[in-house]
């Protein structure tokens, strides 16, 4: 977890690797269905464009679709979900239906200006100064809250500043997940 542009899709990348399982990145996924023109793509752009969350149903539907998946049952890395209380109750019963618990969320740190400069020279489509303030409102009105909702749940929080050195950080997040 972790507001956009904290690195969560680049740390999330080498984790899956290091540890061989595969990564599920729900902001991908919804690029990728908007690509191919599917009808959730289609229903979950104006979402994304103006920096707004894609509704709990459609987020939880894909979830559950990837967690079935057979390349799943030796363990998983989520990148950018669950980003709503909703969504984190729908994973763990899911997740309880499955017989599966989390190990850890790792929860990467960035302050808001050096956010709004890695974001503000990345250039995605919904990397307007605008759209990205907004991004920042929603995660800490709806996304700042599953991290108490983990804490009280008592799910581990790995708390992880992400800036500095891209190997350093990745070293950092290996080590506390071995502690
Ligand atoms: P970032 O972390 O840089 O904001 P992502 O690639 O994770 O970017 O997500 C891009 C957009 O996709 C979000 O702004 C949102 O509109 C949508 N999205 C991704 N994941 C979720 C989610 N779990 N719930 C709702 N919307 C989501």
């Amino acid at each position: 977890m972790g507001p956009p542009g904290a690195g969560k899709g680049t740390q999330g990348e080498l984790l899956a690797r290091r540890l061989g399982i595969p990564r599920y990145s729900t902001g991908d996924i919804l690029r990728q269905a908007l690509r191919e023109r599917t009808p959730m793509g289609l229903a979950a752009k104006r979402f994304m464009r103006a920096g707004e969350l894609v509704p709990d149903d459609v987020m939880l539907g894909i979830i559950g679709e990837v967690l079935a998946s057979e390349e799943s049952a030796n363990g998983f890395l989520l990148d950018g979900f669950p980003r709503t209380v909703a969504q984190a109750e729908g994973l763990r019963r899911t997740l309880e239906e499955m017989g599966l618990g989390l190990d850890a969320v790792v929860n990467l740190t960035v302050p808001d200006d050096v956010i709004m400069h890695r974001l503000s020279t990345r250039g995605r489509k919904d990397d307007l100064a605008k759209t990205i303030r907004r991004r920042l409102e929603v995660y800490r009105a709806q996304t700042k809250p599953v991290l108490d909702w983990y804490a009280d749940a008592g799910v581990r929080i790995l708390a992880i500043e992400g800036v500095g050195d891209i190997e350093e950080i990745q070293q950092q997040i290996l080590g506390c997940l071995a502690l």
